[in-house]
């Protein structure tokens, strides 16, 4: 399956809900989810009947979505979630949240998860010194993520880190945006993770 490359806003649309797919965009009176627009197609208007399956089906499709993650490496996502001890659903969560490309978005490198995906991949991150450029690798407790030296200079890298300034940045990321270096200080606790999903469905969905 090929990565979507529609308008992004039309997803939140479909899972009525803000997925902060953009970035300045998504804080505005201008998000599409703020003024109350439908979902998309014919039958955004209409009235679905939901049914357990349909809830479980865009639990997935949110998660998904949210993290920018296709169906396939995500179900494999669920399967190792399912061996670990922890609880399925959770975990399923942690891992998608200690991707790289979710760091760099969560410490404030990138405006959204899009940017911050494009920006690993181009080489301008590394990890504990070392260049990686992988989006799905993941950081562990201890891991140091900085922005190259040659990169530092960059005026995307720059305009997004002073746009973060004001944004939270979740505590298990020690974020120094003026060395533009990230800390992983522990892996994050299901409090930590904002996350508009109910994991316990997509374990549902996927255990069928
Ligand atoms: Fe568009 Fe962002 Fe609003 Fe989603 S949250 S509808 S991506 S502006």
């Amino acid at each position: 399956m090929a990565r979507y490359t529609g308008p992004v806003c039309r997803l939140c649309r479909r899972e009525k809900t803000k997925l902060f797919l953009k970035g300045t965009r998504c804080e505005s009176p201008k998000c599409p989810i703020e003024k109350g627009r439908p979902p998309p197609g014919e039958h955004g208007r209409g009235r679905v009947r939901e049914s357990e399956y349909l809830l479980q089906l865009r639990e997935k499709q949110k998660a998904k979505r949210f993290y920018g993650i296709l169906e396939k490496q995500f179900r494999g996502y669920y399967t190792e979630a399912a061996r670990s001890k922890g609880i399925t659903g959770e975990e399923l969560l942690r891992i998608c949240e200690t991707r790289l490309d979710n760091v760099v978005y969560r410490s404030g490198f990138a405006m959204n998860r899009a940017m911050a995906r494009q920006l690993v991949s181009h080489g301008h991150f590394q990890v504990n010194g070392r260049k990686v450029n992988i989006p799905s690798f993941r950081v562990s407790p201890g891991d140091v993520v900085t922005v190259r030296s040659r990169s530092q200079k960059i005026g995307r890298i720059i305009e997004n880190t002073s746009y973060a300034e004001g944004r939270e940045i979740p505590d298990w990321l020690g974020s120094n945006l003026k060395q533009m270096a990230v800390e992983v200080r522990a892996l994050p606790e299901r409090t930590q993770m904002d996350v508009p999903v109910q994991e316990q469905l997509i374990v549902e969905y996927y255990s069928k």
